[in-house]
């Protein structure tokens, strides 16, 4: 293998790594939140609370009337039991009922007002059970592929480790040197390919003897504008 396809197959190697070790790092991250599940917890949180208030006002709203409406039959026993025959007397009884039962009415609106308010949070209750119900649920086979994708992300790294080894072993320490100072400044890329009379990554024109030396010389031949160590392909 020449000094230039050495270097080459470095470099394809190094792109590989990059790639690879860019999408694990991209995974991990992925893998350490789910902000679906997180709002979904939320909003399910929250209504629970206002199911529970709701609950508790119909509990109320039902003592309430409860409590009035044993007063009201209370008052309505002592108003038709025959005992009290004082006209004045009754008059007072039926105005403590006609009293009694307008506030007993105002009740039952206010507990049918809370039931009506019941049923709907907890419609939504059920709704943002069913909410974090799904997002738990994407979120468990998203993981799971997730997980899976890592350790093939993984897997590939060390065998790319391994043929990284290998593809040194051909590569002069000095060429090695000059493709590492390359990758850094030329955004991973020491190497480019001649494409059409062309270089492959900034497009200036090499000429034809250039090409010749690119393709013949056992040399590295660097391209005039970008610098990169051209590689016939
Ligand atoms: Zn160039």
């Amino acid at each position: 293998m020449s000094r230039v396809s050495s270097l080459h197959r470095l470099q394809e190697i190094d792109l590989s790594i990059d790639r690879a070790r860019a999408r694990l790092a991209e995974v991990e991250k992925l893998l350490g939140a789910s902000d679906t599940v997180r709002a979904a917890r939320a909003s399910h949180d929250q209504a629970q609370a206002r199911l529970d208030a709701a609950e508790a006002s119909v509990r109320d709203a039902e003592l309430a009337a409860a409590t009035q409406r044993a007063k009201l039959e209370n008052a309505e026993r002592s108003l038709y039991s025959g005992g009290v025959h004082n006209p004045k007397e009754l008059q007072g009884l039926q105005a403590d009922v006609d009293s009694l039962r307008r506030h007993m009415s105002s009740l039952e609106d206010c507990l049918l007002e809370a039931m009506v308010a019941l049923e709907d949070v907890e419609a939504r209750a059920r709704q943002a059970a069913g909410q974090l119900d799904q997002a738990e649920a994407a979120q468990v086979t998203e993981e799971a592929s997730l997980a899976g994708e890592r350790s093939q992300l993984q897997a590939r790294l060390a065998t790319l480790d391994t043929e990284r080894e290998a593809a040194l072993a051909g590569v002069a320490e000095k060429d090695l040197a000059l493709y590492a100072r390359l990758r850094d400044s030329m955004g991973g890329r020491a190497l480019a390919t001649l494409q059409d009379g062309s270089c492959g990554a900034c497009g200036v024109g090499i000429s034809a003897g250039e090409r010749q030396t690119v393709r013949n010389s056992a040399e590295l031949f660097r391209c005039p504008q970008c610098g990169r160590i051209l590689y016939a392909g």
